[in-house]
């Protein structure tokens, strides 16, 4: 298959005409059962019609993923909501005046309308309503309705810029969107409102704080906290292991003098066997590392930076040939939940405590 591949700015000054025509006709592929990629202010979508069974096999197929992890269905319209949704609570529209359109994914129990090859079979539908101007305009080119995980395949981080679309996705899916890079980099905050109280599935950046704020008590599947749980998570896909890069990546924690100080030891030995070394750090510990490639991932006085550049840091990677990858950790900040959450997922929960180490050294 060939996939065209076509430009939109980010549209928030509005769509010139000729863009105007190509989201036109992108919402036309997907109206006709085709696969489009396109951004959104988290990841970049993979996107088909959410009511037609064959796209989301379509999608799956494209991806390579399990056909038991469900979809999630964008609309654009909150009106929209009650044609794949049996029953709207109270939450789901409190939620959704604080923080739609935006980052926040509901799971909600799916209508008829739904089908099951959407839901990977369940009996529950997730829904978000994006903010991204271009998937906005799509949605509602598409009839309203577009199914989307991210645009990655299966097993790699998810994309953030269209090269990594093109990366994975060239020649399995019929266009590509390129809007330019997204703002936020990480995937939406995912809550359960079929359980009482709401649960969430995937952290992200509307975190638990600002769904307490709305709700009153909210909890977290603890299976997604645990390295060792061996409970099953609640949302299918936190079950897989998202993505491993090609060199053992393993989380420093500890104060930034002992992690660099470990790092930088372990490096030498690294180098002492022959093995090729990497570090993930932000630009004010840049210079405190001595590794083969060392790579920084934002700054810690603006942690939207480190979200935002996490996973194009980690395919980075995975093009150079690197045989261990040592990570400072980025747990402080308000987004150090989710940031986290993706960054355990990716090292295999492999973390050492360069404090731990440093005591028994002095
Ligand atoms: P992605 O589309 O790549 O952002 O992944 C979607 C995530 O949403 C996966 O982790 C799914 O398991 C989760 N998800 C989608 N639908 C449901 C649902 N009905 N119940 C629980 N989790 C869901
Ligand atoms: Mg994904």
């Amino acid at each position: 298959m060939e996939t065209e591949l076509v430009r939109t700015g980010q549209g928030e000054g509005g769509f010139t005409p000729k863009e105007e025509e190509t989201l036109r006709r992108a919402g036309e592929i997907i109206r006709a059962g085709g696969l489009v990629a396109f951004p959104t202010e988290t990841v970049y979508g993979l996107g088909g019609d959410a009511l037609n069974r064959e796209s989301s096999r379509k999608i799956y197929a494209a991806k390579g993923r399990p056909s038991d992890n469900p979809l999630i269905v964008h609309i654009s319209n909150l009106g929209d909501l009650e044609h794949i949704v049996s029953h709207v609570p109270e939450e789901a529209v409190k939620l959704a005046q604080s923080f739609w359109p935006g980052p926040l994914t509901m799971v909600l129990p799916k209508a008829a309308a739904v089908p099951y090859e959407t839901t990977g079979g369940l009996d529950t539908v997730a829904v978000r309503m994006p903010s991204h101007p271009v998937a906005r305009r799509l949605i509602s080119y598409s009839g309203g309705y577009v199914a989307a995980p991210s645009a990655n395949a299966s097993g790699r981080p998810s994309p953030t810029i269209a090269t990594h679309v093109i990366e994975d996705m060239s020649g399995r899916i019929d266009m590509i969107i390129d809007g330019g890079e997204v703002g936020i980099g990480l995937e939406s905050t995912i809550v359960d409102l079929t359980v009482s109280p709401p649960q969430i599935l995937r952290p992200g950046y509307i975190t638990g704080e600002l769904l307490r704020q709305v709700l009153g008590p909210v909890e977290t599947d603890r299976a997604i906290l645990q390295a060792d749980s061996t409970q099953v998570p609640r949302a299918p896909g936190m079950k897989y292991r998202h993505y491993a890069p090609r060199g053992e990546l393993v989380i420093v924690e500890g104060t930034g003098q002992q992690v660099a100080a470990w790092i930088n030891r372990q490096v030498a030995a690294d180098h002492a066997s022959g093995c090729r070394t990497g570090v993930i750090t932000t630009g004010e510990r840049r210079r405190l590392y001595q590794a083969d490639v060392v790579k920084c991932v934002g700054s810690r006085q603006e942690e939207e930076s480190i979200a935002r550049n996490l996973y194009l840091v980690l395919r980075e990677f995975d093009q150079e040939k690197i045989d261990r990858i040592y990570s400072e950790s980025f747990g402080e900040g308000r987004l150090g939940g989710a940031i986290m959450n993706r960054l355990l997922k990716a090292a295999g929960h492999r973390t050492i405590e360069a404090s731990k180490e440093w005591e028994q050294d002095t």
